[in-house]
């Protein structure tokens, strides 16, 4: 018999496995198990359309044998088998995924139950294994084919006899070491404890021979040793379960399992919905962002299931993109099998799930920030800017489902809190919700403007992510509490008297300012005197939608969209630096000038916008303090 060579790169990865310092080795079980449940699964697609397939359904199953003495392990299947062809395709190139292709070829029956594509598949095996059959019969053939190999030397395909249809898989466990002892996977208790762990909720039953004892008949205390047939698998997917029979740890491990991630997820939602659509749904919202969260590449989307069978493995239309990191499963009864993309988008079943499920996580979301307040800072970190793009985008569209959700860090608090929170702790007297961004709470909090509200007593919201303003100007308002920025020239808090005297010092000025003005060209819309300020002299305010923070932003785009703020230059009206500037417009005008260009500068400096000419200033700087 002549031994075909396997393709490089199968090779390659063969012989990762074969040489695997890889820690987890028990897992070929699982992706044995998963290769012969997929199995399963075509056979009985298969015979939903074709008529000349008659399969048993209630016999479909999964037998493990134990051989101790020749140290071989077995699993069966009475799936739909390999020829002589598939058996070289399938097993002697590794690159060509079958599971992918049959995939391909199903195209619009969309994925069937293929659990495989996503697992290292087939050649785990020789993990534990120095040598491996698998023996085979396709529901069209009398004949059966055996595939065997010993490693990275090549493969041997030749025929045998088989009296059923399926795949029969021996593997000749490795010799023990120090180290592994591969003859574990030969006892009752590792074998029922990995079914336990990974293949739980295989549909098909997974069946094995175990020793039982046994009351001997007729006595009250002899027990004899019993060999029968156990069923080790529950079979029940964890999200058919029974909510009260499951731990903690059976659902992280269900979500480690499947959607790759080994934190924890910070929140479960089991649901088993009755009525008009009948679901159920197992939901995780993630600990943290994906590595490829913010890329195109990354797609949201619930595995979708109808009567147990997975019919789409990012299903988009059940999640809203503001909920995108929820991960999860939906089992719903009442979709068809032979579902396509197309007729999902607009079938009013998935509809009517995706917005109860949307309520669902809304309602959770709220329920962990109020009762663990510390568990929502985590999630708002991950996934927080997620929620704000939901709120401003579609202009603002989704606003009213999301804004409960948001929290920012409070001046008062020092500490992030809800917009609820902020209004509860309002002053009587005060009608807005006041807040003011920059690039981080240390510089926020040393801004000019910041001082005449803390000097209120009002608290204030520190937004710190570029996208916060953006989200604050489409909501407008919170719960008829409209929003203010602190950095807006008509934030002011003097009393109507001290205003009349601001207006009739700006009037008796009125030529002073309007010289720094047109000394500043258009870089400005207007220079004022105020009261707001109390130590520092001058600040920068804008008027209008755009502020500061936001024409940062958006000039900071890649596009060629460019925006300017309109700024004010205020200056403070007790500030002795008046005073100068009155004296130097009767004696100095050129002086005032350059006055006026460093007070300007300095305002921007504040702001954290760059200055247009800094060795200009810094000229004029050592010029005056040198005289
Ligand atoms: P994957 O399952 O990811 O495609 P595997 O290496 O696990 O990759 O398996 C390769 C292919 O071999 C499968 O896609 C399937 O077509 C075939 N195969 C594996 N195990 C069986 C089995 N028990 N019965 C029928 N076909 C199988």
């Amino acid at each position: 018999m002549k031994k075909k060579a396997f393709k490089t790169e199968s090779k390659r990865i063969l012989d990762l496995m074969i040489n695997s310092i890889y820690t987890n080795k028990e897992i070929f079980l699982r992706e044995l198990i998963s290769n012969a449940s997929d199995a399963i699964d075509k056979v009985y697609y298969r015979s939903l359309t074709d008529k000349n397939l008659k399969i048993d359904k209630d016999k479909l199953e999964i037998i493990i044998e134990r051989d101790s003495q020749n140290r071989v392990l077995t699993i069966k299947d009475n799936g739909c088998g390999m020829s002589a062809d598939e058996l070289e395709n399938n097993l002697g190139v590794i690159a060509e995924s079958g599971s992918l292709k049959f995939k391909e070829e199903n195209e619009n029956q969309e994925d069937v139950s293929i659990i495989g594509q996503f697992g290292v598949g087939f050649y785990s095996a020789f993990m534990v294994s120095k040598r491996v059959e698998v023996i085979s019969r396709t529901p069209d053939s009398d004949n059966a084919y055996m595939w065997a190999s010993e490693g990275v030397d090549g493969y041997t395909i030749e025929e045998v006899a088989k009296e059923n249809v399926g795949t029969t898989i021996k593997l000749y466990l490795k010799d023990d070491t120090e180290d592994e002892k591969y003859s574990e996977y030969l006892e009752e208790y590792k074998i029922r404890n990995l079914v336990k762990k990974y293949s739980d909720y295989i549909k098909y039953p997974i069946k094995m021979e175990v020793e039982n004892s046994k009351l001997v008949e007729g006595t009250e205390d002899k027990y004899e040793t019993v060999h029968e047939i156990a069923v080790l698998n529950s079979m029940t997917p964890l999200w058919k379960k029974d909510k009260k029979t499951i731990t903690e740890d059976e659902y992280h491990n269900f979500y480690s399992e499947r959607f790759y991630d080994y934190e924890a997820p910070l929140k479960v939602i089991h649901m088993n919905v009755e009525g008009l659509q009948s679901y159920k749904a197992l939901l995780y919202i993630p600990s943290h962002a994906p590595y490829d969260f913010y890329t195109k590449e990354y797609k949201k989307g619930l595995q979708l299931y109808t009567n147990g069978v997975l019919i789409m493995d990012k299903c988009e239309e059940l999640l809203p993109d503001y909920y995108s990191f929820v991960k999860g499963v939906v089992d719903s009864d009442d979709l068809s099998l032979n579902i396509s993309r197309e007729t999902l988008q607009n079938d009013k079943n998935v509809k009517q799930i995706a917005k109860s499920l949307e309520t669902k996580i809304h309602n959770e979301l709220l329920d962990m920030q109020k009762n663990d307040f510390e568990t929502y800072k985590k999630f708002f970190k991950a996934f927080g800017n997620q929620i704000k793009y939901g709120i401003y985008n579609m202009y603002g569209m989704n606003k009213e489902k999301l804004e409960d959700l948001l929290i920012f860090y409070s001046a008062n608090a020092k500490e992030f809190i809800t917009l609820d929170k902020y209004i509860e702790n309002m002053d009587k007297d005060q009608t807005a919700i006041y807040y003011v961004s920059g690039e981080t709470i240390q510089k926020i909090d040393m801004l000019p403007q910041v001082e005449q509200v803390k000097k209120k007593g009002y608290d204030i919201l520190y937004l710190t992510d570029y996208v916060d303003e953006f989200a604050i100007q489409i909501l407008n308002k919170y719960k008829d509490k409209e929003f203010k920025n602190v950095s807006d020239a008509q934030t002011d808090f003097s009393s109507e008297e001290d205003k009349k005297k601001i207006e009739k010092l700006n009037k008796d000025n009125k030529e002073i300012l309007d010289f720094i003005k047109k000394s500043l060209g258009s870089e400005v819309v207007d220079v004022r005197l105020t009261d707001k300020l109390s130590s520092h002299p001058v600040c920068l305010t804008t008027e209008g939608e755009v502020s500061v923070e936001m024409q940062k932003v958006i000039n900071a785009m890649p596009t060629d969209e460019h925006i300017n703020a309109s700024l004010v230059l205020e200056i403070n009206s007790k500030h002795k630096i008046v005073k100068k500037l009155k004296s130097l417009y009767e004696t100095d005008k050129n002086e005032l000038k350059k006055y006026a260009k460093v007070l300007y500068s300095e305002a921007r400096l504040i702001e954290g916008l760059p200055i247009e000419n800094p060795t200009e200033i810094s000229n004029l700087i050592a010029e005056m303090i040198s005289k």
